[in-house]
């Protein structure tokens, strides 16, 4: 950790330290009524407020205590999105252990390793996990216990899982004389790993100032934009970088919150934005696909919801232009990942912009948008000089700012920082007005004869074309050119389309050597735990594919 100089003159403010505690204490006290809506688990509808939660969180607290988990201890969880996942963000950050946050679509095999690897002390879990846990227990080796989230009455009979707690049984068995601890805000509030599509996964690991700062900034206008006026749905889930922040900066804001537990479906999500008149949300594009499908699908409308956050890839032009213009919802196209917390860039209009014509506005606004506040980034060439803000040249991309990581939880990977900043893996553009626009992952680029080609903007024109449902873009093996790009489509149900026809529809709209060599028409593609597109097994399906140029 730096140490900086001090001054010989401090300022007289108060010293109190930025503590994740501070937030749930602040919304029960300041917006105490205020609901959180759950759909559970079980199918039905919960409903509480801050200040029931607050009180439940020291509740939990105070029995972590009891069952001797210390301050840096890790407590994981594999759970959906829900109230008893909100009481444990707080109850275990604020006591001072750390939030192990885990995705449960990865293989129990990978959920073992991290288990171990972040040395977890007990993990809470969803009862649609069990056989999971069940299959996977005699494997956690560090794991003191295991806390099923739900009453007494649905705990499971005859569970195989070894030291199985019951968590209302823990809250019952709690007081509320618990009062949140203070202690020194750069101590280890929550755990992250990365997806690890290469590699094993990496922990990032966030201490209680990079949360508390993160959820100040993300929530300004010109990034999520929450206020007290909003009820908001997140749709990315808790064990993905921590639903982007949003369990903090909702309740610092003082908004109304709606969970919607394992109902992920188009019908489920819709039918809850519209019972609880949900007016924000977040998620990654192949969730939004679900829910305009059954919006479009069926003839229906929204009646409140206005603002997405769409993020975690790119967000298809095609699916920003159908929430805007046929649906009457905003896109905010963010960018960020798992290293920073996750939130980077958001993209808004700023004044300058207003006056231009409404197709120039949409074009700024598919870009992934301007650096947040506190972050600051660069593009750099493969020597590490810095690459000019022009909107066309690209680069490398580096980040520095108070919620990036400076390193990997237990010294994984070594030392990754370049000269103080963060080597994000992706690769940008930046234009005058410092908007960035993401070309590709740096292993997702097309390196065609030594020049790059970027796959996210010939998915962009594929998705754009009525009868494809998803396009992806890979590189395959060519004689000549070392890789070409190959697209893997899958068609709209019911809908014809050759390869030929697809790959007229690019003439015109990129340089010709970008055009695509061939198509293949799948009937998925595969998708990762955090829902998307995972390119490394299209690579591997497609190895042999031969191209009709080579
Ligand atoms: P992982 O998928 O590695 O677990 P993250 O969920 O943290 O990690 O993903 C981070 C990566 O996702 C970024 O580095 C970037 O490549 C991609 N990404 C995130 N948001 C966007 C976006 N709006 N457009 C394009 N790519 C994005």
């Amino acid at each position: 950790m730096t140490a900086y100089p001090s001054s010989p003159l401090m300022g007289q403010m108060m010293d109190q330290p930025l503590l994740v505690s501070s937030i749930i204490a602040f919304a029960a006290r300041h917006h105490g009524d205020t609901e959180i809506v759950s759909r559970r688990v079980e199918g039905d509808i919960h409903r509480y407020t801050y200040r029931d939660c607050e009180r439940r969180a020291r509740r939990m607290a105070g029995a972590l205590q009891a069952l001797g988990v210390g301050m840096g201890d890790r407590v994981a969880t594999l759970a959906w999105n829900g109230y008893r996942h909100m009481e444990l963000y707080y109850a275990v950050s604020g006591s001072g252990a750390v939030l192990h946050t885990i995705n449960p679509r990865l293989h129990p095999e990978q959920i073992a390793y991290i288990l171990n690897h972040a040395e977890g002390q007990y993990l809470f879990f969803d009862l649609s996990f069990l056989p999971a846990i069940e299959a996977m227990a005699h494997h956690c080796t560090t794991i003191k216990g295991y806390v099923a989230m739900c009453e007494r009455a649905a705990m499971p009979a005859d569970s195989k899982i070894p030291l199985l707690l019951c968590y209302e049984d823990l809250v019952d068995a709690s007081s509320d004389e618990y009062a949140w601890p203070q202690f020194d805000e750069r101590s280890a509030a929550a755990l992250c790993y990365t997806s690890g599509t290469t590699g094993n996964p990496k922990g990032a690991l966030y201490s209680h100032r990079s949360t508390v700062l993160h959820a100040y900034a993300s929530a300004m206008p010109n990034a999520l934009n929450v206020s007290s006026a909003d009820t908001v749905l997140p749709v990315v889930p808790m064990f993905h970088v921590n639903a982007w922040g949003l369990p903090y900066s909702v309740p610092l804001s003082g908004a109304r919150m709606v969970f919607p537990g394992p109902a992920l479906d188009g019908k489920s999500l819709y039918e809850l934005f519209e019972s609880e008149g949900v007016t924000f949300s977040a998620g990654v594009p192949t969730v939004w696909l679900g829910l305009v499908n059954h919006v479009k699908q069926n003839g229906l409308r929204f009646s409140t919801f206005r603002r997405t956050v769409i993020g975690g890839s790119a967000c298809p032009p095609a699916m920003m232009d159908t929430l805007v213009d046929e649906l009457g919802v905003e896109v905010v196209h963010a960018w960020g990942m798992t290293e920073m917390s996750p939130l980077g860039t958001a993209c808004t209009l700023t004044a300058k912009h207003r006056s231009l014509p409404a197709a120039a506005q949409r074009a700024v606004l598919r870009k992934q948008g301007h650096a947040i506040y506190g972050v600051d980034m660069k593009i750099v060439d493969d020597d590490g000089s810095e690459l000019p803000w022009d909107g066309t040249t690209y680069g490398h991309l580096l980040v520095k700012g108070p919620w990036v990581v400076s390193g990997y939880f237990r010294g994984e990977g070594g030392e990754v920082l370049q000269d103080g900043w963060f080597p994000t893996g992706d690769v940008a553009t930046i234009d005058p007005d410092g908007y960035l626009q993401i070309t590709d992952r740096s292993k997702d680029v097309i390196k065609s004869g030594g020049e790059w080609i970027g796959s996210i903007d010939l998915e962009n024109i594929a998705m754009a074309h009525p009868a494809v449902l998803q396009a992806a873009c890979i590189g395959v093996q060519h004689p000549k050119w070392a890789e070409r790009p190959l697209l893997v489509v899958v068609r709209r149900p019911g809908m014809a389309l050759t390869g030929e026809e697809l790959l007229g529809f690019f003439e015109g709209k990129v340089a010709k050597w970008w055009i695509p060599d061939d198509v293949v028409f799948t009937e998925a593609l595969p998708v990762g735990g955090t829902g998307k597109i995972q390119k490394n097994k299209l690579r591997d399906a497609y190895r042999e594919h031969r191209l009709p140029t080579a």
